[in-house]
């Protein structure tokens, strides 16, 4: 395995941090640990957003960090011997505002194209006559669904307002030839719709949140689906294929299928901690996160046990009180829903009484057993 050069040292979590990789073929890829600045009132912390620099014909970033942070990654780009107009091509992961953020302010000062999944303009726009049971059909796409106090989202609204306005240049299809023949594209929702991966040189695997390093990705609900089906683009596929943690499986099987000949995962968090980079294999990431997500659902399972349980109380049981504090405690809630859902679809679960806490009780099957031995051992 082939090793990063730490070429601007920075914080333990990898704030600050610039490492370059070559790769076999002789291109290279210099990694930016772009800071997040988050009050979220809890423990939980996901180090840096990742941004990449890929170097040859037209110079490429993948990802630009958090919003309203551009000086952040005008000096990083700095600090690894870049401009903003040296980048020609612009690739985003997924539509996050730690990992989309900057981009009307670095398209506008780059000029550079745009690559994106062809969702990602449809949940960057605003869609306000559709309402489908959306908790803010006044948000964009991507954040109908958001559950966070106003005090959290106040910050990102002007963002969003200025994102909804960039234009992609290329709308990223499964399947379809990409332009550039060193990259290859995986869509991978599960973590949001737009999600994407990009294996580079077949090499390299470029996640975004759908791998992450130590840490598993949050996945999204099938319940969003309800709110956002209207908004997808034609011919997106059904609430599966959008949202939840069924499509998020399926992502982690189309990885570690199609990435299996595949050196090293640049996730977009914690590629570097406690000092060090973090050296994964994209395949074996994408198995162990799958192995993980059997063990939970088992777990809450167990922690059902012949009670009415409402998902507060299963995730009291499932999570450290630290992981629960401030906004970590909504996370922690679509964390146990993703799981739920999984197992109601299977009927291993079933839901007790309607309202808003989505209590559930054990039917006593483990049919999402079968479910995932399609794409792991059990
Ligand atoms: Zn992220």
């Amino acid at each position: 395995m082939k090793q990063f050069e730490i070429l601007q040292q920075g914080k333990p979590g990898g704030e600050g941090v610039i490492m370059k990789y070559r790769t076999r073929r002789g291109t290279d890829i210099y990694c930016l640990g772009a800071p997040l600045f988050y009050d979220s009132g809890g423990d939980w912390n996901l180090g840096p957003s990742w941004c990449y620099v890929v170097t040859g014909d037209n110079l490429t970033l993948i990802d630009t960090g958090q919003f309203d942070k551009f000086d952040v990654l005008t000096d990083l780009l700095g600090q690894a011997g870049f401009s903003v107009k040296d980048i020609k091509r612009v690739i985003i992961s997924h539509g996050h505002e730690d990992h989309d953020g900057n981009l009307p302010e670095f398209m506008a000062a780059a000029g550079a194209e745009l690559w994106a999944h062809f969702a990602f303009e449809n949940m960057a726009a605003y869609h306000e006559d559709i309402h489908d049971g959306a908790a803010h059909p006044e948000f964009p796409g991507s954040c109908r669904t958001c559950l966070l106090p106003d005090k959290f989202n106040d910050n990102c609204r002007p963002y969003h307002r200025r994102r909804s306005r960039v234009k992609a240049t290329l709308r990223i299809k499964e399947g379809e030839p990409s332009p550039d023949s060193r990259f290859r594209f995986l869509l991978t929702p599960g973590h949001s719709p737009d999600s994407l991966c990009a294996i580079f040189e077949d090499e390299v695997v470029f996640s975004g949140d759908t791998l992450l390093a130590s840490i598993t990705p949050h996945p999204s609900l099938i319940l969003e689906y309800y709110c956002n089906r209207r908004i997808l683009p034609e011919g997106y596929g059904d609430d599966n294929s959008a949202y939840g943690l069924i499509a998020y499986i399926r992502s982690l099987d189309k990885l570690q299928k199609q990435c299996a000949d595949t050196e090293l995962l640049l996730p977009g968090h914690r590629l570097y901690e406690k000092g060090k980079p973090n050296y994964l294999k994209p395949a074996e990431r994408a198995a162990e996160i799958l192995r993980f997500h059997v063990e939970r659902c088992g777990n809450i399972l167990r922690i059902l046990d012949g009670r009415v349980l409402d998902l507060d109380q299963i995730s009291i049981e499932l999570f450290e009180p630290r992981l629960r504090k401030g906004f970590g405690k909504y996370l922690s809630h679509r964390e146990v829903m993703s799981h739920l859902e999984l197992m109601a679809l299977h009927g291993d679960i079933a839901w007790a009484g309607g309202g808003p806490e989505f209590k559930s009780r054990a039917t006593g099957s483990d049919n999402y057993k079968n479910f995932f031995g399609k794409y792991t051992r059990v």
